[in-house]
């Protein structure tokens, strides 16, 4: 089958948001019929990013098979509704290691080993075997940074050759870029630069995406076209928007697909387009919301909970509720006494994940105020083992409880180390990755919310609740309402509470912007009950006070 390539390069600033461009266009083309797909190349030589730091590099999502990817990944996955592969990721680590690995086999039979032909073949080569493996008719190629990064050339170089080899109908080369505003006008220099530097590779760019806090004007929209040397239905504009999924909409207002198709020789199949505009729409008339505090550490780069947001949000939508957020730093309510009463006016408290000790001790105070305070509470993989160590501590009264995590010589270590996990000698890709089978327990608020026996869900994580302490913690109440095929727990709940609920694997990355995970869902419906009951008190008190 022919697959057709659009290559998505980035100018002028990394951080434009070329991966929500890139899943926009994905879901706009995916509307009219084709089957799309998704790669992301990132020119590190981190043979994956999952032992990166979150302030540098934001959230990790994992996808089914436990790649441990870069968070563009979560756009692909929730705006073309598809599930990608550790294979859909392409960095410089893996591509050389590839190599190298070749070379020490001798299959370059004594050749001199170079970037032009040998690095740039594997490269060609990997991106084919994706559009292969997923039978797609169009596959998207994200290229991460921006053009004249040293890294990416070897990337630029392959994609400039495949075009050269599959010919102008068959690669499409789409740059996106930023027009910044100085002093109210739009400024088109910096695209200009970026798309030369682009040129001087032997690439010319088919249509250039402009990010703008503003929409771009017909005058701007013109100087680039003459500039870069495309035409001006080519210059499309990307400006800001209150929601990140009302960029397809602007994209397509502007013919964007129409022109790609053009170039690509393709008719429209068909066109579904509509729905993602009703639903946009719909979005766009909510009027009320619903408070959550997110508890974190690293509460400073948002990126670092992209996709509990983004799960939240399509929760919400589908309760007709916008979702805000408190960010709460852990750190603070350690340190400050006074600090947990932020969380008195919320409507919800979500404990997330993480690793390493620091706001261990803020998070677990957080727990124990949703606890007693009949707060509807959500924790997740860290927050469903700090639910254990806050019930082990204040409920079971086992004094200094804690995870070995950290606290290695804890007298209750009533969340351990997997016993897998003890003869670790590599830390990267090492941890329990990955989709699982989970058996939820009938007559359980699990089971009521999923209303399945079987579960399915994505795990990154080297500790678990220690076995020999689930029956009695079972007998004071905590209930263990999901258990994996290979008998860990993975949900838990507590009876006698308006909703508390924690997993050890992460719903966030099962979320779509259409098909919301059910117990965001159900945490959310709760958390607008609690809302609305806590302002009908409210109300009574004011009227009993003026009365
Ligand atoms: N640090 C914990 C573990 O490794 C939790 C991990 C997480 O929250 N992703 O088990």
């Amino acid at each position: 089958m022919n697959t057709k390539y659009i290559i998505i390069t980035g100018g002028v600033l990394s951080g434009l948001g070329k991966g929500v461009t890139t899943a926009s266009i994905g879901l706009i083309l995916k509307s009219k019929g084709f089957r799309v797909s998704v790669c992301k190349i990132d020119p590190y030589l981190n043979v994956d990013p999952g032992l990166m730091n979150p302030y540098q590099h934001g959230e990790i999502w994992i996808t089914k098979d436990g790649y441990e990817a870069d968070l563009d990944f979560g756009h692909y996955e929730r705006f073309l509704d598809i599930d990608l592969t550790s294979k859909h990721n392409i960095t410089t680590g893996k591509i050389f290691l590839s190599v190298l690995e070749k070379e020490r086999k001798g299959y370059y039979l004594g050749q001199t080993v170079q970037i032009i032909p040998h690095v740039t073949d594997e490269i060609k080569q990997h991106i084919k075997s994706i559009a292969k493996m997923d039978n797609a008719e169009i596959l998207l190629v994200e290229i991460g940074g921006t053009v004249g990064d040293i890294e990416g050339m070897p990337f630029l170089e392959a994609v400039r050759q495949l075009r050269l080899e599959l010919g102008e109908r068959n690669v499409l080369f789409i740059h996106v870029t930023l027009v910044p505003i100085i002093k109210g006008e739009q400024k088109t220099k910096p695209t200009q630069h970026s798309v030369k530097e682009l040129r001087s590779l032997g690439i010319q760019p088919d249509i250039i995406i402009c990010r703008c806090q503003e929409k771009l004007n017909e005058e701007t929209k013109r100087k680039i076209s003459l500039y870069c040397n495309v035409s001006k239905e080519a210059v499309i504009s990307n400006h800001d928007v209150e929601d990140i999924y009302e960029v397809p909409i602007i994209l397509e207002k502007q013919g964007l697909s129409k022109i790609i198709l053009e170039k690509l020789g393709l008719k429209e199949r068909c066109n579904t387009f509509h729905k993602w505009e009703e639903f946009v729409e719909r979005i766009k008339r909510i009027k009320d919301f619903v408070e959550i505090a997110i508890v974190g550490k690293y509460t400073k780069v948002v990126d670092s909970y992209i996709s509990i947001v983004e799960a939240l949000k399509h929760a919400g939508y589908s309760l007709n509720h916008k979702v805000k957020i408190k960010w709460v730093s852990s750190e603070d309510l350690e340190k400050d006494e006074s600090a947990i009463n932020v969380l008195n006016d919320v409507d919800g408290i979500l404990v997330p994940g993480g690793f390493g000790k620091r706001g261990i001790e803020g998070k677990i105070k957080a727990i124990r105020f949703a606890r007693e305070n009949n707060i509807p509470f959500l924790g997740i993989c860290l927050g469903f083992q700090l639910a254990v160590v806050e019930f082990a501590r204040n409920v079971l009264n086992l004094e200094g409880a804690n995870s070995t995590e950290f606290d290695p010589n804890t007298r209750h270590p009533v969340v351990d180390l997997m016993p897998e996990q003890r003869n670790i000698k590599q830390l990267g890709a090492s941890m329990r990755l990955g989709e699982r089978k989970i058996l939820v327990k009938k007559g359980t608020l699990a089971y009521e919310i999923y209303k399945s026996e079987v579960v399915y869900g994505r795990h990154r994580h080297r500790y678990e609740v220690n076995p020999k302490y689930i029956s009695l913690l079972e007998r004071h109440g905590m209930i263990f309402s999901g258990i994996s095929e290979d008998n860990r727990a993975e949900i838990l709940e507590l009876k006698n509470h308006r909703f508390f609920v924690a997993t050890q694997y992460h719903i966030e990355f099962s979320s779509r912007p259409l098909k919301p995970e059910p117990v965001f869902v159900a945490f959310l419906k709760e958390c607008i009950n609690y809302r609305k009951w806590r302002n009908a008190v409210k109300n009574k008190a004011e009227i009993l006070r003026i009365a």
